[in-house]
C-alpha cells in the first residue's frame, strides 16, 4: 500500500490537497500524475456559486415557459425544479412522437364505449383466473394509454400545473408516459372497477 498525495487547484485559484490509498508506489505515482492534469477540483465557494446560478437559470426558464412556482421545503423545491426542468426539455419531443398519427386513432367518445368495443372485437377469454386477471390488466393499460394519447394536450397542461415538489420527486423514476398515466389516468381504475368485476364474474361462470 502507498499513499498518493497531490495538490489540486480550482479554476478560481484556490487549492486543496487530496490523498488516496493505492495498492503500491507505482500506482500512487501514476495517480498523482493523472490528478495533476485531469482532476477537476471545484472549491466549496465555487460550487455554491454554480448552484445559485443554476437555480436562477431554472427560475428564469420556468417563468418564460409559464410554469408555476413550486411548493415544499427549499431543498425539495430545488430538487423538484431540477427534475421538472429535465422533463420539460424532453416533453416537446415526446408530444411530437405521440401525436404523429396515434392521436386520431386513439380518440374515442367514452371509456365505456371503447371498452365495449374492445370486448366485442376480442372478448376476454382465459383458461384460469390468473390469465383472465392478466388480460384485464393489460386491457386496462391499453385503455389508459389510448385515453392519454387521445387527450395529450390536456394531460400535458395538467402536468405543467403541478406545484407540489413531492410530485416531481416521487415520479422521477417513471417514464414520461408512466408519469402522465399516473397523473391523468389514475382515476380510471375506479371508474372501470365495477365493469371489470362484472366481467370477472361473467368469465368465472362461463
Ligand atoms: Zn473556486
Amino acid at each position: 500500500m502507498a499513499k498518493a498525495s497531490v495538490v489540486v487547484k480550482c479554476s478560481c485559484g484556490k487549492s486543496t490537497r487530496i490523498q488516496k490509498i493505492c495498492r503500491n508506489r507505482d500506482a500512487a505515482d501514476s495517480y498523482v500524475s493523472w490528478a495533476k492534469s485531469f482532476y477537476q477540483y471545484i472549491c466549496p465557494a465555487c460550487e455554491e456559486k454554480e448552484r445559485v446560478e443554476r437555480l436562477e437559470e431554472m427560475l428564469r426558464t420556468a417563468k418564460e415557459n409559464g410554469l408555476p412556482e413550486l411548493t415544499g421545503t427549499p431543498k425539495q423545491i430545488e430538487w423538484a425544479m431540477e427534475l421538472r426542468d429535465k422533463r420539460m426539455k424532453h416533453l416537446d419531443k415526446f408530444i411530437e412522437s405521440k401525436q404523429a398519427g396515434v392521436v386520431a386513432a386513439h380518440k374515442f367518445a367514452t371509456f365505456e364505449e371503447y371498452y365495449a368495443g374492445l370486448n366485442e372485437a376480442t372478448p376476454i377469454k382465459g383458461k384460469n383466473q390468473k390469465e383472465i386477471d392478466w388480460q384485464i390488466a393489460s386491457r386496462l393499460n391499453l385503455i389508459k394509454k389510448r385515453h392519454l394519447y387521445g387527450n395529450l394536450d390536456e394531460a400535458v397542461k395538467l402536468l405543467k400545473s403541478q406545484t407540489d415538489s413531492e410530485f416531481w420527486i416521487s415520479t422521477q423514476e417513471l417514464t414520461q408516459t408512466e408519469q402522465l398515466l399516473y397523473l391523468f389516468c389514475s382515476g380510471l381504475r375506479d371508474e372501470l372497477a365495477d365493469k371489470y368485476e362484472a366481467d370477472r364474474k361473467r368469465l368465472e361462470q362461463e
